[in-house]
């Protein structure tokens, strides 16, 4: 949950609950295996033993899932919970957005986006900014105190840029900042920049997310530096930089950097260059649908990502979702992404692994959280046939364990067990 807890303490949430799972077949994405009629014993919110016999647990609840798969729980690696644009009114355009809804009605319908992921399966959300003024920390604490169920989250605060972010500002929105600021944190200088970081931290960022290459002001190798050893001290977060020049991404590769978010300006060369340094592809990659992308787009998109897959990239499974689909929840809109890399033809093992081991790496979490372990919070679901062989099995989630309690069961969502009156994990407001 947070930083309070270490290892084997239990869940503040979920003291005093026990389950035995009993799974038909458990799947581990790290190995691509499954293992048959095993059990998960769960205490106080945290998986105390795995294998075909586990000791008894006192008052514990039978969950019987031995006709289905059971897995840990998916990652995005990166969404945007606290905003969604949409056809009416602002005709899809997110610049409106930002301008008709405040920051306190975006945070909750951010609650309700993470309510839909975690029925989705997802359990840990990289929340990569463009959430007003800190509605996604908001979110993550309310999520951490007990208030409400939702995902792990790992949000990055305000988007840091050169001045104007993104968002190319009138004189009066980017000088007076009457309206949409603070959308995007201006950092022009070396101080700047210093205290771009330290902001965020100070309202509860858990990365730090920057534009590379804004136009017109992109930044340098040594800009980014600063960025990353600012971000190390304060508790060693990571620099996740958004990226859409091949420039950006060369400068960006160069500094050290440890994730690029999206795939349009990576080709060959660089994506070599970030295999050999390790460097993180959060590539975004958007699938051709009726509501989304053009055939061409997408089939550069989904070369590109053979050729990341081909040169050993390290990658994450994410989406950018942002945006309102009628008809479909934001965790739907999510899972169809993986007709991309079902385009790609990545192999359905690789893309369980790449969604959910990759995704607590590069959320940088996997010594604490993710794999169904021994004294590892409890975020397990499961899922109709097998993933293994066919990963559209992700959109039939049956249930969902987070944090030890039980926030699925038979396909419907029970979450009674995650509303609390007051918080239940010290008052941490950061
Ligand atoms: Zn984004």
């Amino acid at each position: 949950m947070t930083m309070l807890q270490s290892k084997n303490e239990p869940l503040p949430s979920s003291v005093g609950t026990a389950y035995i799972i009993r799974a038909g077949r458990l799947i581990d994405p790290e190995t691509g295996s499954a293992k048959y009629n095993q059990s998960i014993s769960v205490k106080d919110g945290r998986v105390v033993e795995i294998g075909t016999d586990v000791a008894p647990l006192e008052n514990a609840e039978t969950i019987d899932l031995s006709e289905f798969s059971v897995l840990p729980g998916l990652v995005d690696a990166h969404n945007h919970l606290a905003l969604t644009y949409k056809k009416f009114p602002e005709n899809n355009v997110y610049y409106y957005t930002y301008i008709q809804d405040s920051t306190a009605i975006r945070a909750i319908q951010a609650v309700s986006n993470g309510i839909q992921m975690l029925s989705s399966g997802f359990t840990l959300v990289r929340d990569l900014g463009n959430n007003a003024l800190y509605a996604d920390s908001a979110l993550r604490i309310a999520i951490e105190q007990g208030w409400v169920p939702g995902p792990t989250i790992i949000n990055s605060g305000i988007i840091i840029g050169s001045m104007g972010g993104q968002f190319h500002p009138t004189p009066e929105m980017a000088k007076q900042h009457n309206i949409v600021y603070p959308e995007y944190l201006d950092a022009d200088t070396p101080d700047e920049i210093i205290k771009a970081v330290r902001q965020n931290v100070l309202f509860g960022a858990k990365v730090i997310k920057i534009m590379v290459d804004s136009e017109p002001y992109p930044y340098t190798v040594e800009d980014m530096k600063l960025f990353i050893k600012e971000a190390t001290n304060a508790g060693g977060l990571k620099v996740a930089g958004h990226v859409q020049t091949e420039e950006g991404a060369r400068r960006a590769i160069e500094a050290g950097i440890w994730s690029i978010e999206h795939d349009d300006a990576i080709n060959d060369e660089l994506h070599r260059q970030m295999a050999a340094k390790g460097i993180w592809r959060v590539g975004t990659e958007t699938p051709f649908t009726e509501y989304s992308s053009t055939q061409e787009v997408f089939d550069a998109r989904v070369s590109r990502l053979k050729n990341a897959f081909a040169n050993g990239v390290k990658m994450a499974f994410s989406t950018d979702a942002d945006y309102y689909v009628p008809g479909l929840t934001r965790g739907e809109v999510v899972l169809n992404f993986l007709k991309t890399w079902k385009a790609a033809e990545i192999p359905d093992k690789e893309i369980l692994k790449i969604m959910t081991v990759n995704g607590y790496k590069v959320s940088d979490i996997y010594d604490k959280r993710g794999p169904v372990r021994p004294g590892f919070p409890a975020d397990i679901i499961a899922v109709k046939g097998n993933p293994l062989e066919d990963i559209n099995a992700l959109r039939s989630v049956v249930f969902v364990m987070k944090d030890g309690l039980v926030f699925k069961r038979g396909g419907v969502v029970t979450p009674e067990k995650f509303f609390h009156g007051g918080p239940v994990n010290g008052w941490n407001i950061r």
